[in-house]
């Protein structure tokens, strides 16, 4: 009976598959060449929308003219597995057995190698769906299950679910044996079904270079066959191609065109590795644990639509390993699990990183030990006795990889998702947190290629932020001589950035989410203890994204790095790890969320640490300590203090002959990376709101606006950092000296202060008197009684135009760069007063008139004074546009 309703559906699904087919496959067909290069008629449907070959037809209508089992598969060696496979020279046969058809399995696919620039990276884990194979007539259908919606079985319910939503067809191929004579099972040729763009890789590489490759069957092939009891995993070494590259425009493109790619011999082909894995789904799904909104997990959001009793069809199962304890002891004593998780360190890992990373996994047992589990992780090397590939799904590793233009670490995971239980993960680590610490790289580190942008955020990339924060660390370190790039000390920074690295990855791939807000649950004087940091860690989690502890000249220096899990990272663990009785679970669940304002357990992630209507300035990546103000402006006094000691060197002359002078450059920018990334997270504050996760009952507000005096203090910050005439002081003989690096065809700009500054003022001018700044200051005051307590509109503008202006009441000479900021803020108030946008709060408008007028008034008075030609016409021209813009007629959408 469910046959024949499954049957019947696919039926009806058979014409618009066909036209869905003809849609995907549309750019690829077009890069076949006409003539030439010989591709060989894909046999498969996602290959090709004329899935049907002549040949395939007479097959299917003449079973008779499939061979027999044994026949088909003389001479070729067996691989006896979960799906049993044979080889014979380079063909492949899958053997499926008569049970094995419309059986749920796992089937993932993982991308072990690839091009190795903007995006395209070995090690990196593909996609997993619960799939079946079909048999439609003569044809094998690799179909994957829709999981996302959900009614429970046997309902109509689940046929109303069936009937809504669809399943994918992801590869087929003909059965080409007759069936086997005692198990009826039978063969299909394994190239026809993986010889396929399966991951919509194409996809991917046209975002990449914006040229259309194709897979080309014909020189693709298998490079390695592995089974067992229940995996069956196969790598296939695929081959792109275009026919050809075009020329370059004659004219240059008004957007950037990404070149080819640049790492491959020939760029019209390249190899990409496919591993496939078929394996079996756990026989019992695990026992889903609910998510709690209080806590950072990752999550599996299905659909339920068994019943109408709750207000969301939404369920979040967090993803977790499966972890339990054996019978004979159960509880919360100490006792090694049924089955650990088990981590293989791939054979591509350096010797000498090994023990690093191994501790940098295990550090995490100590959390499982608090809730009984002894051994809970437990970490194997990979070895060349070991016949499994790292990438396949039944084997967690941990694997490097390298490449051309970017390094990154990223730990994500394939899950059940009947259940959230985690199948399989692979944490890939680049040589950038070791290699960078050597300075081998430094141009590769700050170079963000077009397209090499990760694309799923959900999954961790410790991408530019991190490169940028070691290079700027290590720069003022050696500047201040506290360590030689050649010597211990930078091995050993090398081994501790490596194991913090495989902490917070290591934590992703377990279930847990970034905490942004966990960097500041200890006072700056903590964090320079080191005896306490490596007890209680330096933040409440790992899973932050932590800059280099650096203390400020004088003060004392503790950990650089995180060296163990802090408080967050074991609170989390529990919730999600924990074993309790079906019937003691919520209760005891619901304990564990509500100590959720301890403030040790704080917690905010992604998408909290983006500013918006609301801003909590606590929430930020790259900060520490429980001032993040307090820690901007070190962060400010320690770049000052890295460009004092560069020009102290070039004064004293203490360069050493022959060194490069691009390393003065690059030292130059690393100091203005923090001002670039500190500022903009300063202006968090001015109408920032702490934003918490609370339930009811803890008497705590949801939304706090920041207390008024941080506020003040943070645009006084910003002033005083940005907008006053002092900021930005160089040495003439250091600017003329930021060398470049002549083998790097991209870096021989000439560096321009005055273009820096300016890009960095209006950036953060554009910010500070946007709508939504506005906005956020005009919400605040509604949620406290007195209004007094939140910082008003007319001081914010008021004290940026004070700042801005000062020369008008001090009557000295306007600098070129100050008239240039002069101008952008008119700039801005001007576009307020005469083209205010829909958005534009009128309060925000009419305090712009308000000053606009004022300072009219006190440019009329300044000129009055004597000046250079440059300050005189620069007064006089800015009071005509002010008086002009303050007479003309408002363009307008709203009153
Ligand atoms: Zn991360």
């Amino acid at each position: 009976m469910h046959f024949e309703q499954y049957f019947g559906r696919q039926l009806k699904l058979a014409v618009p598959y066909i036209a869905l087919c003809s849609l995907v496959t549309s750019s690829a067909c077009a890069q076949v060449p006409a003539t030439g290069t010989p591709v060989t008629p894909p046999a498969n449907a996602l290959a090709s929308p004329t899935a049907t070959t002549p040949q395939q037809v007479a097959v299917a209508q003449m079973p008779s003219a499939l061979r027999p089992f044994k026949e088909l598969i003389k001479d070729a060696k067996e691989h006896k597995g979960f799906f049993t496979l044979y080889q014979k020279d380079e063909k492949v046969w899958i053997e499926i057995r008569p049970g094995q058809f419309d059986q749920p399995f796992f089937f993932s696919y993982n991308i072990p190698s690839s091009l190795g620039e903007r995006g395209l990276y070995g090690s990196q884990m593909g996609n997993s769906y619960q799939a079946v194979f079909k048999r439609i007539g003569n044809q094998v259908q690799l179909i994957a299950k829709n999981t996302d919606f959900y009614a429970a079985p046997g309902t109509p319910q689940a046929q109303a679910v069936a009937q809504a939503f669809s399943d994918s067809l992801l590869g087929n191929a003909s059965v080409l044996s007759l069936p086997h004579a005692e198990s009826k099972a039978i063969l299909i040729d394994a190239s026809t079904l993986l010889f396929a763009d399966i991951p919509s890789y194409s996809t991917k590489l046209e975002n990449a270079y914006r040229l259309t490759y194709a897979y080309d069957r014909s020189n693709s092939s298998f490079s390695k066959i592995y089974a067992e009891e229940k995996l069956s995993g196969l790598l296939v070494n695929s081959h792109f191609f275009t026919p050809r590259i075009a020329a370059a425009p004659l004219l240059p493109s008004p957007v950037a065109i990404p070149t080819p790619p640049l790492t491959t011999p020939d760029p019209r082909s390249f190899f990409v590795g496919f591993y496939y894995s078929f394996s079996a789904l756990p026989a019992t799904p695990m026992r889903p644990r609910l998510a709690d909104d209080r806590l950072g997990h990752f999550v599996s959001t299905s659909h339920d639509f068994s019943d109408d009793l709750t207000p969301s069809t939404a369920r979040y199962f967090i993803n977790r390993w499966r972890l339990e304890k054996t019978e004979a002891e159960p509880g919360i004593a100490l006792s090694e699990p049924k089955q650990p998780i088990v981590y293989w360190l791939d054979q591509n890992i350096p010797e000498k990183y090994r023990a690093t990373i191994s501790a940098g996994v295990l550090e995490w047992n100590k959390a499982f030990e608090k809730i009984g589990f002894k051994n809970a992780i437990v970490v194997k090397q990979q070895s060349d006795k070991d016949q499994f590939d790292t990438m396949d799904a039944n084997h967690a590793s941990i694997r490097w990889f390298v490449g051309s233009d970017v390094g990154f670490a990223i730990g994500p995971t394939k899950v059940d998702k009947r259940s959230g239980e985690i199948l399989d993960a692979d944490i890939a680590v680049s040589d950038i947190f070791s290699r960078g610490i050597r300075r081998a790289v430094a141009e590769d580190m700050h170079t963000t290629a077009l397209g090499s942008a990760q694309t799923n955020h959900l999954d961790c990339n410790f991408t530019q932020l991190a490169s940028i924060e070691m290079g700027f660390a290590l720069d003022l370190l050696e500047a201040r001589g506290a360590i030689d790039m050649a010597g211990p000390k930078a091995e050993e920074l090398a081994q501790a950035y490596l194991k913090h690295v495989v902490m917070h990855e290591l934590g992703h791939s377990l279930g847990l989410r970034h905490n942004f807000r966990s960097s500041t649950i200890y006072s700056m004087k903590q964090l320079q203890d080191p005896v306490f940091t490596k007890q209680h860690g330096m933040a409440g989690s790992v899973m932050d994204y932590l800059p280099f502890n650096l203390s400020a000249k004088g003060e004392v220096q503790g950990e650089y790095l995180m060296s163990s899990l802090g408080p967050y990272d074991y609170w989390a663990i529990s919730y999600a790890y924990q074993e309790f009785t079906a019937e003691q679970e919520s209760a005891e669940l619901a304990k564990i969320a509500a100590r959720s304002t301890e403030p040790a357990l704080s917690f905010a992630t992604d998408e909290d640490a983006v500013p918006g209507l609301l801003s909590d300035p606590d929430v930020n990546s790259f900060d520490l300590g429980s001032d993040p103000l307090a820690y901007f402006q070190k962060r400010l006094l320690l770049s000052r203090e890295l460009w004092d000691r560069l020009q102290d060197k070039i004064k004293n002359q203490q360069l050493k002959t022959g060194d490069s002078y691009e390393a003065l450059r690059r030292s130059f920018e690393y100091g203005f990376s923090q001002f670039s990334r500190s500022l903009p997270l300063a202006t968090k504050y001015i109408g920032g709101t702490s934003f918490l996760r609370d339930h009811a009952g803890t008497a705590r507000a949801t939304f706090t606006p920041v207390a008024v005096e941080q506020q003040r203090l943070a645009l006084k910050i910003i002033a005083d950092s940005l907008f006053t005439s002092k900021s930005f002081v160089f040495a003439p003989e250091f600017l003329s000296r930021l060398g470049v690096d002549h083998f790097q065809a991209n870096n021989r700009n000439d560096v321009s202060i005055f273009a820096r500054v300016s890009a960095l003022q209006t950036s953060v001018l554009d910010q500070l008197m946007s709508d939504l700044v506005a906005v956020r200051l005009l919400n605040s005051a509604e949620r406290v009684k007195d209004a007094n307590k939140t910082l008003g509109l007319n001081e914010l503008y008021s004290t940026l135009q004070t700042a801005i202006w000062s020369e008008l009441t001090s009557a000295s000479e306007i600098s070129a760069a100050r008239r240039n900021l002069q101008r952008e803020h008119l700039k801005r108030i001007a576009n307020t007063l005469i083209r205010p946008a829909a958005s534009t709060p009128a309060d925000a408008r009419s305090l712009q008139r308000a000053q606009a007028t004022q300072l009219l008034t006190a440019l009329r008075k300044a000129m009055q004074k004597s000046y250079t030609p440059e300050t005189r016409a620069h007064l006089s021209e800015s009071a005509a546009s002010l008086s002009e813009v303050l007479k003309a007629s408002l363009i307008r959408s709203g009153v």
